[in-house]
């Protein structure tokens, strides 16, 4: 029994770090990363002329935005390799590059209560999408070609009962938009023997104002040459939704009652 204990453990510790699994011709992994620091750590390192930066560094080298999320994961990152050389992955930095610089005008509202709550933020500064919306797919290697297609996704062969070969859950970015609501970019992935699905999700809740999400789904069957992409943004007023304000809390409870804003689905075809 003392073993046994022991054993889990350490696959847990294990799968906390990083996994992976071989689907045919893919190579599917994980890794599991702690917080970006708020502070350069290796301040002899970052300014070196080297090229070299700690994490935070490279943040603030390649983003924009004048802050980051409350909690950024900077090395989860969920990847899929094909022997072709063709590359899917899902990562923090990139979906951060596209939060915008300016601030639409329906959040502005709760973004002056907000910003009372952040005395420290310079005025200057304060102009950006502090929701962090992203409408990041993925990061796809240049050898994927996408096309539009009317295919869609086969919702009925992920509802059949396959063994799970293979599932993960990871936080990309977080932040509480200092106790005014949510912001959240997560992706999963399932593995089943016939074909593998992933969901990255963001979504926003800003209290009694707005609620957002952005799906990016992505379906691959086993032995096809291409993937399926479904992107689907939805958005609501928070007055405009028919459903009490604690049904707005969790992001499954009241994404299927969002309106659909935006909806559209490509192929990425793999080059062998
Ligand atoms: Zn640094």
């Amino acid at each position: 029994m003392l073993q046994l204990e022991d054993n889990e453990v350490d696959s847990r510790r294990y799968t906390t770090n990083s996994n992976s699994i071989q689907f045919g011709p893919w190579h599917i992994s994980y890794d599991v990363s702690c917080i970006l620091p708020s502070v350069c750590s290796t301040k002899v390192v970052c300014e070196r002329d080297d090229d070299q930066f700690c994490q935070f560094c490279l943040y603030c080298k390649e983003l924009q935005i004048p802050h980051f999320p409350d909690m950024v994961f900077p090395k989860n990152i969920l990847r899929l390799s094909h022997t072709s050389g063709a590359v899917i992955n899902f990562n923090p930095l990139d979906a951060l590059r596209g939060v915008a610089n300016t601030v639409e005008a329906i959040e502005v509202a709760c973004a002056e209560a907000w910003q009372e709550a952040r005395p420290d933020a310079e005025k200057k500064k304060r102009n950006f999408d502090w929701t962090f919306s992203t409408e990041y797919k993925g990061t796809l290697t240049e050898n994927i070609v996408v096309e539009a297609t009317n295919e869609e996704i086969d919702y009925n062969m992920l509802k059949q009962k396959e063994q799970i070969l293979f599932y993960h859950d990871l936080t990309l970015f977080e932040d509480e938009l200092h106790d005014h609501g949510i912001s959240k970019l997560s992706v999963k992935i399932r593995v089943m023997p016939s074909c593998w699905y992933i969901l990255m999700r963001y979504f926003l809740r800003v209290d009694d104002v707005l609620v957002r999400s952005h799906e990016t789904r992505m379906f691959h069957v086993r032995d096809s040459s291409y993937v399926l992409r479904e992107y689907t943004a939805k958005e609501s007023l928070a007055k405009d939704l028919n459903i009490p304000t604690t049904h707005m809390k969790e992001a499954d409870d009241v994404i299927p009652h969002l309106p659909v804003k935006s909806k559209n689905t490509e192929k990425l075809i793999i080059n062998f």
